[in-house]
Order: C-alpha cells, then sequence, then structure tokens
C-alpha cells in the first residue's frame, strides 16, 4: 500500500537531510504509529505520502502507483484517496458541520442525494449528529476533531494520515479520537499515526516505527503479532 524506497529529503542544499535513506512498507490494512522527537522527520515523511514535497532521492509508491510520475495537475486527485487530519484541525470556520463534511463530497462531484444520505450517517460514527448546525468555534477541540476525521472518512479512502491528531486534547477527548481511528481501520483503511502521544502508543499495541534525526531506528509490533 505504501512503500519507501531509499527515500531522502533535504531542505535546500545544506545541512543534514530532514529525511535519510529510508526504506519503509506498510501493508494495506496496517495501522501504525510514528513516532520521535521533535525534528525527527515525521511531517516531513507525511508531506512526502501527500506529495506536498517530493524526495531528493528515492521512490515512492502508494496503491502500486510511483507518486513521482503524477502530473502536476493530477495531484488534487492523488490526495482524495488519502484522508488526513491535523493538530490543529483544519476545519472551514465560516461553514458549520454539514458543510464541512459534505464539501469534502462536494469537491468530487458527489450527488447531492448521496452527500444528504452519508453526511448524518458520518456525524452519527462519531457522535456528533445534533452537532450539524454548529460552527466550528462552537464545538469543543474534541468536537472539532471528530468533525475533522468524519471529513477525512467521508470518501471512504484508502488511506489515513493523522499528523498528531491528539496534540490539541485532553486524555478522554485523545482516547475517543484514537478509537475511531481504529474503528475506521477496522473498516479496511490503512491508518498512520504520527503521535507524541507515549500513553496512548504504549495502550494500543500497534506496529511502532520510531525515528531519528530522519531515520528509523526501531520498527516493531507492540502488540504480540
Ligand atoms: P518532526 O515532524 O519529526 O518534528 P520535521 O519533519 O518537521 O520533523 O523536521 C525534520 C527536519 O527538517 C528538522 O531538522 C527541521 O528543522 C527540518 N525542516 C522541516 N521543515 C523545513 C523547511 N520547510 N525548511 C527547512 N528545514 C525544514
Ligand atoms: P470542552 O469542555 O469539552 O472543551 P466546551 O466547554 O468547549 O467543551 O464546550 C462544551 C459544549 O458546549 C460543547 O458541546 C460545545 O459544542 C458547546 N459550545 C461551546 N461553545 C459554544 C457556543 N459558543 N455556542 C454553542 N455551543 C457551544
Amino acid at each position: 500500500m505504501i512503500i519507501l524506497e531509499n527515500v531522502s529529503k533535504s531542505y535546500g542544499n545544506t545541512g543534514v537531510p530532514a529525511i535519510k535513506n529510508m526504506n519503509l512498507h506498510i501493508k494495506r490494512g496496517e495501522f501504525v504509529f510514528i513516532v520521535g522527537p521533535s525534528g525527527s522527520g515525521k511531517s516531513t515523511l507525511i508531506k512526502l505520502l501527500l506529495k506536498e514535497l517530493d524526495p531528493t532521492e528515492g521512490n515512492i509508491t502508494i496503491n502500486n502507483l510511483n507518486i513521482r510520475r503524477i502530473k502536476k495537475r493530477h495531484v488534487p486527485k492523488f490526495r482524495r484517496q488519502i484522508g488526513v487530519v491535523f493538530q490543529d484541525f483544519r476545519l472551514l470556520e465560516d461553514r458549520n458541520v454539514y458543510e464541512n463534511i459534505a464539501f469534502a463530497q462536494k469537491v468530487i462531484e458527489t450527488p447531492n442525494r448521496i452527500i444528504k444520505r452519508q453526511v448524518p450517517t458520518m456525524l452519527s460514527m462519531v457522535g456528533l449528529a445534533e452537532k450539524y448546525k454548529s460552527f466550528p468555534n462552537q464545538l469543543s477541540g474534541g468536537e472539532q476533531q471528530r468533525v475533522a476525521l468524519a471529513r477525512a472518512l467521508v470518501n471512504n479512502p484508502k488511506i489515513l494520515l493523522a499528523d498528531e491528531p491528539t496534540g490539541n486534547l485532553d486524555p478522554k477527548n485523545s482516547w475517543e479520537i484514537m478509537k475511531l481511528l481504529e474503528e475506521a481501520n477496522q473498516r479496511g483503511t490503512t491508518v498512520v499515526v504520527v503521535t507524541h502521544n507515549k500513553e496512548i502508543v504504549d495502550a494500543m499495541k500497534k506496529r511502532v516505527i520510531t525515528m531519528k534525526k530522519g531515520e528509523i531506528i526501531s520498527d516493531e509490533y507492540q502488540g504480540g503479532y
């Protein structure tokens, strides 16, 4: 599903690379945590997977496609098969909850009758059915992240990338988000989560990839596989 072969990424010509000769294979249906100290290259990795950045060297294959070969005009279409959530939610502040989720479907020209059916389904799934008319600034952080997650999942992406999804949340809301990520994974989505939340990583017993200075220093299953 996701393959990195000898991938390096340098910003500019000076200094050490943010990603150094990285090799990684994430299979369809996996749930993977990426951990490591600040500056170890985790966000750069996420940006490479979204083709927001191109590697300086090496190849990235996603869904059997070498993403280096994707033409610029086809990048938006490529990104739509990947759901993404961020630490800072990134909702549209001038749209309500319903519209935030419907928007993700409108851009791929989903028919209105399907949008009208699927948005409430997604909102029920994340426990926010009754908040469909609220605007982001009327919601708690945990609620905003659940909206962001509903939006990321509404088009049924094969891959979900989450960059510090619980970084702004208290423990209770963090666990709720992790449960929803796990449910998405159980429905078949490949899930990659960058996090600093050691308690959650230790408790969830998943594959954990540890990065340091642009390299993978450990990659192990914590669940007794
Ligand atoms: P992490 O997400 O693990 O904190 P990053 O991928 O953000 O790590 O950063 C990895 C390295 O790349 C760091 O040394 C950081 O300073 C550098 N870096 C990140 N973004 C840029 C940028 N836009 N320009 C130059 N250097 C960058
Ligand atoms: P938390 O304690 O979880 O951070 P908040 O105190 O931010 O939650 O909000 C508690 C509840 O009140 C949430 O369900 C939120 O949607 C609702 N709420 C907060 N601010 C507003 C507002 N300005 N208008 C309407 N509802 C609000």
